[in-house]
């Protein structure tokens, strides 16, 4: 039988529920992920025998249950088989990771940039990302994709970086230039995804989580400048250009500060890593811009009501004393109201965080096949997000 688009589309997002289901309750069974998921034993059997076989899933032993009934086998996700590339493009180094599906750190590495020109810094990146391809390869992982987290606006619908200030990036089309220069040093073809580097920090905490009061979760960035990746009902939130997030420019005082932006009052005149050395040279620490990132997380909790605030960046890492002045200001705050601020927490992965979570960038777009084109008015409801053009069966096939 011939197998239409459509019918590859329904396969994919059968499969994609059925990982989900899996990563959020490791040990289902097929008769658990046919009952829980609503899809036939039959369609769970197959698609989970390809996904076994594609080294997405393992199986280990066989549990009999308590009363009668047939002994089953437990399902979890295959930690060794598969492999994905993470970058992070910062504004004066790159990281590049190599994880596995269950978020362990298998390779790292960081380099400074040579320099900010974009051809150059795709060359760079290149090479990086060949050498961590080559010994994911070598650790016994198949790499399935690449994904790169920078400090700018990436607009998902024209594949191109609208701006990114701290880099001097104005309308850079980013995508094909690091498919050729992968290309060039022999890296297989396999899908390439970009986002902004708030939000991949963001996906490292959402991704490879089986906790499920993550589906809404904000990632607070500070560091040069300050930035929220934003995960809402298990997606990530980038708004209407890619823009959303960028708290940083939130005005937090009437008439105050001159930012780079030049707007008066914004919080990155207060807590960008800037105004923070200032903080410690006047005063010896880094209180007032607590304060200031108190008062930013708090208006975060009243926008989003996310289940946590995850605060990262080198500036939250560095400065253990402003992360406890801020929570004791959003505690202050919640206590005012008679109300449970949502829990707040420091990165899981420290500085590897936008890396890490640019490579569970690629299982994010994996995992979410229904994603629609963004921007737009003429969106018809079946156009969707095929802007990466490899398709899900190359990315099974990868
Ligand atoms: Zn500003």
């Amino acid at each position: 039988m011939k197998t239409t688009g459509d019918q590859q589309l329904v396969k994919h997002i059968n499969r994609s529920v059925l990982l989900r289901l899996v990563r959020a309750r490791p040990g289902l069974s097929r008769a658990q992920l046919a009952v829980e998921s609503g899809l036939t034993k039959s369609t769970v059997g197959q698609l989970t025998k390809e996904l076994l076989e594609e080294g997405w899933l393992e199986q280990s032993g066989t549990t009999t249950p308590a009363g009668l009934g047939r002994p089953s086998t437990p399902l979890q996700i295959n930690g060794k088989a598969r492999g994905l590339l993470g970058v992070e493009l910062a504004v004066d180094c790159i990281r590049v990771v190599g994880v596995s599906l269950l978020g362990e750190v298998v390779y790292s590495e960081h380099e400074l940039l040579h320099t900010r020109q974009p051809e150059q810094v795709c060359q760079q990146l290149a090479d990086m990302t060949a050498k961590a391809h080559a010994c994911l390869i070598q650790a016994g992982y198949q790499p399935s994709g690449l994904g790169v987290g920078l400090p700018g606006a990436f607009d998902e619908a024209t594949g191109a970086v609208c701006f990114a200030p701290n880099l001097a990036w104005r309308h850079v089309n980013i995508l094909p230039q690091i498919r050729q220069a992968l290309a060039a040093r022999g890296v297989p073809p396999m899908p390439v995804h970009v986002q902004n580097d708030a939000d991949t920090g963001a996906l490292s905490e959402y991704e490879f989580a089986s906790d499920s009061t993550n589906s809404a979760l904000v990632f607070v960035a500070c560091g040069v400048g300050v930035g929220a990746g934003i995960v809402l009902n298990d997606r990530l939130f980038t708004g209407a250009r890619g823009m959303a997030g960028e708290i940083g420019h939130s005005i937090v005082q009437a008439n105050g500060p001159r930012c780079t932006c030049g707007r008066s009052g914004c919080a990155e005149a207060f807590i960008g890593a800037r105004a923070i050395a200032r903080d410690i040279l006047h005063n010896g620490h880094a209180s007032q811009a607590g304060t200031y990132l108190g008062i930013l997380i708090h208006n975060l909790w009243t926008t989003f009501d996310p289940h946590v605030i995850v605060l990262g960046g080198v500036s939250c890492i560095e400065n253990p004393h402003m992360v406890e002045v801020a929570e004791k200001v959003l505690r202050d705050y919640a206590a005012s109201s008679g109300m449970t601020p949502p829990l707040v927490r420091t990165a899981r992965y420290g500085l590897l965080a936008s890396a890490v979570g640019a490579a569970a960038l690629v299982l994010h777009h994996y995992l979410q096949p229904l994603q629609p084109k963004r921007a737009g008015p003429h969106l018809r409801p079946h156009e969707f997000d095929d802007t990466h053009s490899i398709t899900a069966n190359q990315m099974m096939a990868a």
